[in-house]
């Protein structure tokens, strides 16, 4: 069964109250959706245990991930979170290489190793990948988001990207309302893809490719619909109970 996978990516938002209050809501409203769909969010490190408790229900199928994770699994680096932490605590994925993190100084060879080091964790790594405004205005945005992937690829093998998401997460998309036309994403995913096929058709095949960039309600069905959409990330939006619930509806189809 091929499952729509939507991951809501909270940021830097939100109270305990509110978390708990959110989740609590997600919980109730999403009992009766399909094992079509796949669904988590990603919350503030110090929000996850509220999140990790109110999913604890043993017919709750919402998974947590976090946003970012150390390169290292322990030692002396304060303020740091590492993957065995996020493992302990129940997470399933991770987000690597969200564009806010590399325009705040992340390097790809940081991102393979926060990569590498959520799997050794037994964790989901979601690797974003995405082109700014003035890359995709020069024609270079095919190369910019195979590149990003490559150093990945260089760094942990091919195999690897088996046991992932990619995130295609064009930059001037983010957080603007500005989101990429279906067939402009499409583009980009099946790219993804066919480079992908080079190296292993078998990893090209079953890795999931979700898109993210200002994705809500009025514009998910179009972009789930695509052939090499595989879901999203969604961040605003899934700030907003409703629309998040209205999102992962449209995915069960
Ligand atoms: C994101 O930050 O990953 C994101 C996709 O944000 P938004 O949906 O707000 O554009």
């Amino acid at each position: 069964m091929q499952q729509t996978l939507v991951i809501g990516n909270w940021k830097m938002h939100g109270t305990l109250s509110w978390s708990q209050k959110i989740m609590e809501t997600l919980v109730g409203e999403l009992a009766g959706i399909s094992e079509k769909v796949g669904i988590a969010v990603c919350p503030a490190y110090i929000h996850m245990e509220t999140v990790s408790r109110a999913l604890s229900k043993p017919e709750c199928f919402i998974r947590f991930g976090a946003q970012n994770v150390h390169t290292k699994e322990e030692g002396a680096f304060t303020g740091e979170i590492s993957a065995t932490m996020l493992s302990d605590l129940g997470a399933t994925f991770v987000i690597v290489g969200h564009s806010e993190r590399r325009e705040a100084g992340e390097t790809d060879k940081a991102i393979a190793e926060k990569f590498k080091v959520t799997q050794t964790n037994g964790l989901v790594p979601v690797l974003c990948l995405g082109e700014s405004l003035v890359q995709r205005e020069h024609g270079e945005t095919e190369q910019v988001v195979l590149n990003q992937l490559d150093a990945v690829i260089f760094e942990c093998g091919i195999d690897a990207l088996s046991d992932s998401i990619i995130a295609y997460e064009p930059i001037w998309a983010i957080g603007t309302g500005k989101t990429a036309s279906a067939d402009q994403a499409q583009t980009v995913h099946r790219c993804i893809r066919d480079h992908l096929a080079e190296k292993n058709e078998v990893v090209a095949k079953t890795v999931k490719i979700i898109y993210g960039g200002s994705v809500n309600s009025t514009n998910a069905k179009e972009l789930f619909d695509q052939a090499d959409i595989d879901g999203g990330l969604v961040g605003g939006a899934s700030l907003k109970a409703e629309e998040f619930i209205s999102i992962c509806k449209i995915a069960d189809y």
